[in-house]
């Protein structure tokens, strides 16, 4: 179920098990061959799909297009929430659908800068209601749910997301070519140690100076459709443990 098309009494009237969920991603510079909705394009078609065999069992809020992006600012376009700002609202979306009665809330990601005031937001929500033992609070980003799409048999370059890389510019192939630029005058951009396992803080232009981190030239919209198809079965199975679960246990 799409919320978008529902009027007030038919979301009163759902069961509050029902899932409910919050997909997030973004507008940032994607270097100079991807647009720059590419996180919010890929999300909504990965919802989309991931939607078709869920049908009437989970509801999707419209996806949140603004996300955190500040690290990408020094490139023209990117549109960036302010990061506590940013916190506040997805605080705010978990705390209306509770408000609403819901038990089961989801944010689903597609972009990396949305990682951590994602996961801050679901842990400060569960500590003001510290209380309830019947809530589920969850945050899934749909590339670290488990899928390899790698190792499906094409010979895919990356073993993992970079940014407007092989992966982003495979399903932007397979999703809009129309939109994608020349891959040719694209040069690897590997994703290089910065002090792993740490974590460094970054911004983009010190990565890269195209934009894009990975190798777009490798991309192809056969292997668009593998990941693609990889990653909507992760949401889709995250989903269906949602749904299962009894409602109270630690395990799910
Ligand atoms: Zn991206």
């Amino acid at each position: 179920m799409q919320l978008t098309d529902l009027n007030w009494p038919a979301v009163h009237a759902l069961s509050k098990d029902t899932p409910v969920i919050f997909p997030i991603a973004a507008l940032e510079q994607h270097g100079h061959h991807l647009p720059v909705f590419t996180d919010s394009m890929l999300l909504g078609e990965i919802i989309r799909r991931a939607s078709e065999p869920l049908k009437d069992r989970v509801l999707f809020a419209p996806l949140l297009w603004l996300g955190n992006s500040d690290h990408h600012l020094d490139f023209a376009g990117t549109l960036s929430a302010p990061p506590r700002a940013y916190l506040d609202v997805l605080n705010g979306l978990l705390e209306n659908f509770i408000q609403h009665g819901f038990r089961r809330l989801v944010i689903v990601n597609g972009h990396g800068g949305n990682d951590v005031p994602g996961k801050q937001a679901i842990f400060e929500v569960r500590q003001r209601y510290r209380q309830r033992n019947d809530l589920l609070l969850l945050f899934a980003t749909y590339w670290g749910l488990g899928g390899k799409p790698h190792e499906a048999g094409t010979d895919f370059v990356q073993k993992q997301m970079g940014h407007a890389c092989e992966w982003e510019t495979s399903m932007i192939l397979r999703l809009a070519p129309h939109l994608v630029g020349d891959l040719k005058k694209t040069k690897e951009v590997p994703p290089g140690n910065a002090f792993q396992p740490a974590s460094r803080g970054w911004i983009t232009k010190e990565r890269t100076v195209p934009g894009h981190i990975g190798t777009p030239a490798a991309a192809t919209a056969e292997r668009g459709e593998i990941l693609f198809r990889t990653f909507s079965d992760d949401v889709v199975k995250l989903l269906e443990r949602v749904i299962a679960w009894d409602g109270k246990s630690w395990e799910g």
